[in-house]
């Protein structure tokens, strides 16, 4: 084997199964191959399980993020004037913060274009989400991409056939492959669509905790280091924050529920945790995007910008620059409802010591509000209403949660799921920070 010859897809596996290094040209070629649908699934699928057990050394994480970027455009956004900023998420349940950061951050004038994903494993998706909004559309053209971001501020979109479309397919196979909770598969896929986007600045809200792909706050900040590394080596200015993942954030988990929350945050109501994360993750956009020059000056700008209705007109514009029924955000009747709803009562009385938020990831999913398989069509309308979250008193037969479904053979055994969720003991918790870290 010389440098330059590709090992085949069998040696690659075999080798990083066995914890060898592979070569970057291997790296380039196996991505490139796969993209054209050339390397079989089963094929990539051992490969990223192998990765899973084997990780990737710094130089083969690098090829990986290179390969996965080249495999689309790289866009150049410098025509359209401002900072360009974005900001992802390593993935957490209820996590509709997307949907409220880009059309706030864009009424203080930040320019956010944003690839987003779908749901991951038992995380959600903020592509999933706003499709649950009638008509609207994430699989614009790159010009379209282009033009709502300078005319609307901000535009939110999926990898395509031209951007990322790597990322496109190989995160439609982790999904489904047990192969997601992974640094460097989760950090070249973030990161690969970031760098594709043309943004300026990043903000990443690394999720720690039960309901995150990182458990543990050494893990998340091992995570947020190497795609601040990523970031920082293609010259890009990159702030993380890692955040509580440890319950579902905000009420809601489903898509249409979360867009009907998110709504409600830009109209100045819901869930104060949801509302905090929302805004402390904005004000580090506002920095970067250089429009504030400090948290204070960025926090009363964002608030101006839910009290004054600005915000909200933002998604409104969106939307329908997105092909989408605006009328939905001031109607939820127009957007998806499960036919039926039920309640979920305490089997016993007092504090909710702590949440299992992968199992309410993992419930929801069952629901059908996720994919079990890379075709399975997801339902918009089904998910949870959370009515006690941790710390909450809660007395024996009041009810913890709404479930909101369509199929009721998958009721009982979602309904056991939650209540092996929900850990309830005789005195309150020791409440967490919502935010556990700035790294910068
Ligand atoms: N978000 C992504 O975009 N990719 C991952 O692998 C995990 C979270």
């Amino acid at each position: 084997m010389t440098s330059s010859t590709p090992l085949s897809a069998y040696e690659a596996i075999k080798r990083k199964r066995d914890g060898h290094p592979l070569p970057g040209e291997t790296i380039a070629s196996l991505i490139a191959s796969y993209t054209r649908g050339q390397l079989p699934d089963y094929q990539m699928t051992a490969l990223c399980m192998a990765i899973f057990f084997r990780g990737l050394s710094p130089p083969e994480l690098s090829s990986w993020t290179q390969a996965m970027l080249n495999s689309g455009e790289v866009l150049d956004l410098s025509d359209i004037p401002g900072r360009k900023v974005d900001k992802h998420s390593t993935g957490g349940v209820g996590d509709k913060v997307s949907l409220s950061l880009a059309p706030l951050c864009a009424s203080c004038g930040v320019k956010v274009p944003m690839i987003s994903g779908r749901g991951l494993g038992h995380t959600g998706g903020t592509l999933d989400k706003l499709e649950s909004i009638p008509g609207f559309r994430v699989d614009l053209s790159v010009s379209d991409y282009r033009r709502l971001l300078g005319e609307v501020g901000a535009c939110l979109i999926g990898q395509t056939q031209s951007l990322c479309p790597a990322d496109k397919k190989l995160y439609a196979l982790r999904d489904v492959t047990a192969t997601v909770e992974c640094i460097p598969l989760i950090a070249s896929s973030i990161m690969s669509k970031k760098l594709a986007e043309g943004i300026d600045a990043l903000v990443l809200d690394v999720k720690v905790g039960s309901g995150a792909f990182m458990k543990q706050v050494a893990d998340a900040r091992v995570l947020a280091q190497t795609m601040m590394g990523i970031g920082r080596g293609m010259g890009r200015k990159v702030v993380a924050l890692l955040t509580d993942m440890d319950q579902p954030l905000g009420d809601a988990v489903g898509n249409a529920l979360e867009v009907e929350e998110a709504v409600a945050m830009l109209r100045g109501q819901g869930p104060d945790d949801y509302r905090e994360v929302t805004l402390a993750l904005s004000s580090e956009m506002l920095l970067l995007g250089e429009v504030a020059q400090s948290q204070e000056e960025a926090r009363r700008m964002l608030q101006e910008a839910i009290d004054s209705g600005r915000a909200i007109e933002k998604l409104r514009q969106i939307v329908r620059a997105q092909g989408g029924d605006a009328r939905a955000l001031d109607d939820a009747a127009l957007l998806p409802r499960a036919k039926s709803v039920s309640e979920l009562k305490s089997p016993r009385a007092g504090y909710i010591q702590s949440i299992d938020t992968e199992e309410v990831g993992l419930a929801a999913v069952a629901l059908g509000a996720g994919r079990d398989r890379v075709d399975a069509k997801v339902d918009a309308a089904v998910g949870f209403t959370l009515l006690k979250k941790r710390g909450a008193r809660v007395e024996a037969g009041e009810p913890l949660l709404r479930i909101h479904y369509n199929d009721a053979s998958r009721l009982k055994a979602v309904e056991e799921r939650m209540t092996r969720a929900f850990h309830i003991g005789d005195s309150a918790p020791v409440p967490k920070p919502l935010v556990l870290e700035r790294m910068a």
